[in-house]
């Protein structure tokens, strides 16, 4: 299958190389040259580590990326099969993206979006074929998670549906598939739960170590709330809770001064070793 991935950042790259690794030729489009370079050094590593970790054993690292394509014009994905969009998580950005690959794809391309919490309605309405979009919520380090919050627009057909979850089959993934609406399920509640987290440490309620040490502690998660967005990165926890407040006018998504300080700051989380904690 010949996939393209719009957005070379954390969640494209991630795609791109689970897609490479299962055997597809895959397109990456981004027009910043920088964020390519990161990214294929990013996927060195990844397949590196895997190996190192016995993860994988096979394909070899070479193999796969030699499977990769890197490109800065959207028109070279005119031949894909399924196109997987991963630009920042802003509404004007990601419709103006649907609307560009709706004009270049061939008409049976299958459109997706990483979108952490945008309506698939509203990225179809961008397209004259919203029966062909869809949302694949993958997880980050997308290599490493098995699972992906699959998500159904009021208008994505059965058969858009069905080759999105095929897709993810063949990437050895579970598709689990929810309904529209903005944040979806998982961050509609996670995301309230980050800003929670972060607004009681600005309180002076517990420190960022506290706070994740009872939420690992106590209830087992692997992760705290705010460890997890270091993880995701704290630029795109911003926009994302930025972008449900938008869509559903619920000022619990604003994102809390403690997160704002960090963004401006330049404190992302993990990509920059330091965020509501540091990393070596
Ligand atoms: P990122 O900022 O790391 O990367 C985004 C990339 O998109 C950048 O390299 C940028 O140059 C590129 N880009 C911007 N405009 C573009 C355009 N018009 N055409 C092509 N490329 C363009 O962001 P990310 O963390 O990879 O997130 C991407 C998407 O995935 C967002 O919607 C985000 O909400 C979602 N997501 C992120 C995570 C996570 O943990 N980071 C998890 C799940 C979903």
């Amino acid at each position: 299958m010949r996939i393209g991935v719009v957005g070379a950042g954390t969640m494209g790259a991630g795609v791109a190389e689970s897609v490479a690794r299962a055997g597809h030729d895959v397109t990456v489009v981004d027009p910043d040259q920088q964020a390519v370079e990161r990214a294929r050094s990013r996927m060195r590593d990844s397949l590196r580590l895997a190996i190192l970790l016995g993860r994988t054993a096979r394909p070899k690292p070479a193999e796969v990326t030699a499977r990769v394509h890197w490109s800065g014009q959207i028109t070279d994905l005119r031949a894909a099969d399924v196109v997987i969009e991963c630009v920042p998580e802003r509404i004007e950005l990601k419709e103006k993206v649907f609307a560009e690959l709706d004009r270049v794809c061939a008409p049976g391309t299958l459109l997706a979006s990483c979108t952490s919490g945008i309506p698939v309605a509203r990225l179809a309405a961008s397209t004259t074929r919203p029966e062909q979009v869809v949302g694949l919520h993958f997880m980050n380090p997308a290599p490493l998670k098995d699972t992906v919050e699959v998500v159904r627009g009021p208008r994505t057909s059965q058969q858009s549906l069905d080759r999105a979850l095929a897709l993810l089959t063949s990437l050895g993934k579970t598709g689990i598939v929810v309904g529209d609406g903005p944040g979806f399920l998982l961050n509609r509640v996670l995301m309230l739960c980050i800003a929670e987290a972060a607004a009681a440490v600005g309180d002076g309620i517990a420190d960022a170590e506290t706070t994740d040490a009872l939420f690992e502690g106590c209830l087992g998660h692997p992760m705290g709330p705010l460890r997890t967005a270091d993880l995701i990165g704290l630029d795109n926890v911003h926009d994302t809770m930025t972008a449900l407040r938008e869509l559903t006018g619920d000022d619990h998504y604003r994102p809390p001064a403690t997160l704002v300080a960090l963004v401006e700051a330049g404190h992302l989380g993990r990509k920059t070793g330091r965020g509501f904690h540091e990393y070596r």
